[in-house]
């Protein structure tokens, strides 16, 4: 960093509240243990003079200057409080600093994130731009948003642009202007059980559907404009000497554009296995649409990179291939991600920040919270 601003927030007051927030444990699958991530970060809120709601499902809404006239449009910002570590995994993941590198689960992936963010906004001083801003803290995001979903796209509705503090891009500066769009099929093959030795022409074996099914769907993938598919999982059969009756297949879907996840998921329905005796059930399709890097976002990562200029750092941008809850937000309002904690490791075991980049990255929030 060439030039150091003076008003940089307060490192050690930081990982004070991350401290806090990744002693307390929130996998997704544990809803109670979620609430208390969300209980001290409205508790911050609520400090800082935030009107707070429980929404349906857990989701947690805070406004700051939100008159509700609907005059002047809020800023919202996206957190979620969930992390994709069962409790138990600090014993063996511990909270650890080894020089510029803070590990511990949670800290990129987005703890981090929600921690700049409380003290990004505890540097307006309530000086809360016009509209005011609308935080949502979702319980549920490693595992599709399915309870958030319709809050985050009410509120982005009503917003006038959108920030998510999920994490930049790993080991760097750099802004997530895109995502792929994300979804997955679960297949379920029905034939007709029979003994393989003695009377096999009597059976419609599921799994010699499903392995067609496996090279048919995975015929799909268009990686040259970004559409992978996986078959991820494979569970079929009862015994070696029996044509298998049920065979289920799962497959991991991503695309770039929403045209690509129309055209894979009219041909998915349609396919069917070529000895018509064996039937196909299929369930799943698209999760989050693909957040697509539209002229809206590049104009909001501009501002931040203009901004981060002042404050003496570049920022890049990147289109990424995993999804967020920034991919419901980009179709309806203008978004920006990728403005939570620098680091690296999210979902692995050398998950960290660095905080000799942290500080400035709250910065650059607080700024651009000013000023959109
Ligand atoms: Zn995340």
């Amino acid at each position: 960093m060439s030039r150091m601003s003076s008003d940089l927030p307060d490192l050690s007051a930081m990982l004070a509240d991350l401290h806090t927030l990744v002693s307390l444990e929130s996998p997704s699958s544990d809803p109670v243990a979620v609430n208390r991530v969300m209980d001290v970060v409205e508790g911050w809120a609520r400090d800082l003079g935030a009107v707070t709601r429980a929404l349906p499902g857990g989701t947690r809404s805070m406004t700051l200057g939100v008159d509700g006239s609907g005059v002047a449009r809020p800023l919202l910002i996206l957190m979620h409080a969930d992390t994709v570590w069962p409790t138990g995994t600090l014993e063996r993941m511990p909270w650890r600093q080894d020089g510029d590198r803070l590990y511990g689960p949670g800290t990129y992936d987005m703890k981090g994130g929600i921690v700049g963010t409380v003290h990004a906004l505890r540097a307006l001083r309530g000086q809360w731009p016009d509209g005011g801003i609308h935080l949502l803290l979702s319980p549920d995001e490693e595992i599709g948003s399915d309870s958030s979903r319709p809050h985050i796209e009410a509120a982005a509705r009503a917003a006038r642009a959108c920030l998510v503090v999920e994490p930049p891009v790993a080991d760097s500066h750099a802004l997530k202007t895109g995502r792929k769009g994300t979804g997955g099929y679960w297949l379920t093959l029905r034939g007709i059980a029979s003994h393989a030795g003695n009377r096999p022409a009597d059976g419609a074996s599921a799994i010699t559907a499903a392995a067609e099914a496996v090279l048919a769907v995975q015929a799909l993938a268009r990686p040259d404009i970004g559409t992978t598919v996986s078959a991820g999982v494979i569970h079929g059969g009862s015994a070696m000497n029996v044509i298998p009756e049920t065979c289920t297949v799962e497959f991991d879907l991503r695309v770039s554009t929403l045209a690509e996840g129309q055209r894979v998921d009219a041909a998915v329905q349609a396919w069917r296995p070529a000895d018509p005796r064996v039937t196909v059930d299929v369930r799943g399709g698209m999760n989050r649409p693909p957040f697509e890097q539209g002229a809206d976002t590049l104009a909001l990562y501009a501002r931040a990179r203009e901004l981060a200029g002042t404050l003496g750092f570049d920022v890049g941008h990147e289109s990424v291939g995993g999804g967020s809850d920034g991919n419901f937000t980009a179709p309806i309002t203008p978004t920006l991600d990728g403005l939570g904690a620098p680091g690296d490791g999210a979902h692995a075991q050398h998950e960290h920040i660095r905080l000799d980049r942290w500080p400035a990255h709250v910065q650059l929030l607080t700024r651009l919270i000013q000023t959109i």
